[in-house]
């Protein structure tokens, strides 16, 4: 891609963008002065799609007009509305997701299944520095089998002067610990560092070490393109309000690989992974759902799932193919900027757009006070310690104009 140090070069890229018509479905962030503020946090909290509240007033509408009625044959399949363009969305057969519950109960729930220690086979792969919510779910699982994560939690690192991992280093990991390995769970695209790891890879090396392998995509879903069906992975979880723009606290999703559909191992089960001809039967025997919906527990928070449905139609409409070649050039544009006029700001992010999605993480000079500076000026991001300024422009409703925009207002920020 050639690109133009200019602002016009922005403009003509924002006028020939197939998705630019996108920005509108969206309610986009303004600042006390009713001035549009740069929004790159969706990675951490998307934006309100504009068709939410009719979603959610549909099913108000129903709640208050018929109440239970509205139960059967409306809210009793709600989730199904779900499943075919979740399907899409992570490269799935239909049968192989599900929206559930939120993203650490079901990273519980899964590693009940897929992490079965026993005396030789005990070990468990993450990255280091993997989002917090997941290193304490982890570690409670481990401590929950009686066993101590000291022995068990194997944290892949940098090598020394390296920021984000590589893949041969993963892949030499799952080798050396081979027989004793049972699970790998690395997160789709790190939090911090927006590394984005290679899935398919990883899976066929844990499998040949005999270890189940899953994902957290919860920075993955709707800014990666995903195959999880092809790349043969076993389990994924994600949550929905970041890149997916659900709103806060909306449902996750699971992909269970239709291999596991006649699971007999560990589950903790409810009555909404029962069987659909017999749930309301009141059965005291558990007669799983052969799909992933096996994996249910309880019945779907239909007043959340509303949001998502809206949001998820909008993904679908522009497709997961088209948003990912729009946020390389976007991301590309970014990090040429970046290169161009900040040679004092570094990028943690790989270089390779295979292996990131559309965050770039910079560690600059004086990186909370920048930081700080920027916010002032209108552009939302985020700190993370120790030292990254993390910065996502979204393909759905960002602006190559913004991109430009926020290179100069952190020009202006160091030079002050
Ligand atoms: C955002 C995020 C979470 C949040 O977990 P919730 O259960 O949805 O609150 C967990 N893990 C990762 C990797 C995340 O990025």
């Amino acid at each position: 891609m050639t690109f133009e140090n200019s602002r016009s070069c922005a403009k003509t890229m924002d006028q020939d963008d197939p998705l630019g018509f996108f920005r509108d479905k969206f309610y986009y962030p303004k600042n006390d002065d009713k001035e549009n503020v740069i929004y790159f946090s969706g990675n951490s909290l998307g934006i309100q799609p504009k068709s939410v509240r009719k979603y959610v007033e549909k099913e108000l509408n129903v709640w208050e007009r018929k109440g239970l009625l509205g139960q059967h044959g409306h809210w009793e399949n709600f989730h199904e509305r779900l499943i075919e363009n979740t399907a899409r969305l992570v490269g799935a057969q239909p049968s192989e997701v599900v929206v559930m519950n939120a993203l650490t109960v079901n990273i519980h729930l899964l590693l009940v299944s897929f992490y079965q220690p026993n005396e030789t086979r005990k070990k468990i792969i993450i990255e280091q520095g993997t989002f917090p919510s997941d290193q304490y779910a982890i570690k409670s699982q481990i401590k929950f089998h009686g066993l101590d994560p000291k022995d068990t939690l194997i944290e892949l690192s940098p090598r020394e002067g390296e920021t984000t991992l590589r893949t041969k280093d993963i892949l030499a990991a799952v080798r050396d610990i081979n027989e004793e390995l049972a699970t790998v769970i690395l997160g789709g695209v790190n939090y911090y560092t927006g590394q984005a790891f290679d899935m398919q890879s990883i899976t066929k090396a844990g499998h040949k070490a005999g270890a189940f392998v899953g994902f957290d995509l919860a920075h993955g879903t709707g800014n990666l393109e995903l195959n999880l069906h092809n790349w043969d992975v076993d389990f994924a979880a994600w949550c929905s309000y970041k890149y997916l723009c659900a709103g806060p606290g909306s449902p996750g999703g699971i992909f269970i690989n239709k291999r596991h559909h006649d699971w007999t191992g560990p589950r903790l089960s409810g009555w909404w992974g029962h069987n659909k001809n017999t749930r309301f039967e009141m059965d005291p025997d558990f007669d799983p759902i052969q799909t992933a919906e096996g994996w249910q527990v309880s019945n779907a928070p239909v007043m959340g799932m509303a949001p998502l449905l809206a949001a998820m139609e909008i993904f679908d409409e522009a497709g997961m193919a088209a948003i990912r070649l729009k946020s390389e050039k976007l991301t590309g544009f970014l990090e040429y900027l970046i290169a161009e006029n900040l040679p004092a700001v570094a990028i943690i992010t790989p270089a390779k757009p295979e292996e990131r999605g559309c965050q770039l993480s910079l560690v600059a000079p004086e990186g909370k006070n920048t930081f700080e500076k920027i916010s002032r000026k209108g552009v939302v991001c985020d700190w993370r310690k120790p030292d990254v300024i993390r910065v996502a422009p979204h393909p759905l409703f960002n602006r190559y104009t913004e991109v430009y925009d926020f290179v100069e207002l952190l020009e202006q920020s160091l030079s002050e």
